[in-house]
């Protein structure tokens, strides 16, 4: 088995039956666990789960509720439309995921919540583990929020039907951050974000399509020309399509060059 990746713990059993690292431990509490299977058996989070690296379990919220029904929402008091999703089965739910995780953060999926981030996605793939709570119908008994939330997170200013998609998107961004879930031939370290400036534009064969050209420096094979190219392509992205990214960067010396040498190219423009 290969050296032991920070931060770590030795896991027995991985679900390949083989000895593994596992970096990060992820429980989610819905009422939809199916809606999980087929995020977990493709492409980059297939392979994480396979390698030990990670271990997923989508936990059946109405396994924690009492009665034939195992209901899991009642009426709002005060009245009013839509249901809230009731207390006891999801303190139950989430107190026994803390039990089989004791390090790990609960988080509750929330169009309340901060807004999730690069950043953010970065902080979680540091933890232990994380125990995604998915609200349905109006969301959860705030009373649950008080004593078993450490969290709230967001993934847009928008509303959806219920907080599995979101747990997908925050899972799916935290594993490609695990080291070794990309593989050895992808980094997340040149991603968009990931040095505060959107990534460079790629390009792949044929060197001409339909009437374009790669820009010819790409095909060239010189290194260092390569990378000025692409800084260069980088920068401009991010002022042409978030130049709200740029506002309170602190620019390198090569990056004040480029945007100089920019500067005197539009004004160039200009003056023609
Ligand atoms: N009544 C809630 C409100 O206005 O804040 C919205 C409830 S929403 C219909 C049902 C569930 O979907 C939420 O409890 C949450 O888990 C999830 N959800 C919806 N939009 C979300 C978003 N933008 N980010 C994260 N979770 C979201």
């Amino acid at each position: 088995m290969a050296g032991r990746p920070p931060g770590s713990r030795l896991r027995p059993e991985t679900p390949t039956g083989k000895m593994g690292w596992c970096l990060v431990d992820f429980r989610v509490i819905t009422i939809f666990p199916g809606m999980f299977d087929a995020f977990a058996s493709h492409g980059i989070i297939r392979r994480a789960l396979e390698s030990g690296r990670i271990s997923m379990e989508a936990m059946d919220l109405r396994e924690y509720a009492e009665g034939r029904h195992r209901v899991t929402d009642d009426r709002p008091y005060g009245g009013g439309s839509g249901m809230v999703m009731k207390p006891e089965p999801l303190a139950g739910a989430i107190r026994s995921a803390r039990s089989a995780l004791p390090n790990a953060k609960t988080l509750l999926l929330s169009p309340q919540g901060r807004p999730f981030s690069q950043a953010e996605a970065m902080r979680l793939a540091d933890l232990e583990g994380i125990i995604f709570v998915c609200g349905r119908y109006e969301g959860i008994d705030e009373r649950v929020f008080e004593t078993d939330i450490d969290d709230e997170l967001s993934i847009g200013d928008y509303v959806l039907t219920g907080g599995e998609l979101p747990a997908m998107v925050v899972m799916d961004a935290v594993i490609r951050l695990i080291p070794g879930a990309l593989g050895n031939e992808q980094s997340s370290g040149e991603d968009s974000f990931s040095d505060g400036l959107l990534e460079h534009a790629h390009y792949t064969r044929p060197p001409v399509f339909e009437g374009k050209d790669v820009p010819e420096v790409l095909l060239s094979g010189h290194h260092g020309e390569i990378g000025a190219w692409r800084l260069r392509s980088s920068l401009i992205r991010t002022f042409l399509k978030r130049p709200d990214l740029l506002d309170k960067r602190s620019f390198t010396d090569e990056e004040k060059q480029v945007l100089r040498e920019w500067s005197r190219y539009l004004g160039r423009l200009a003056d023609e």
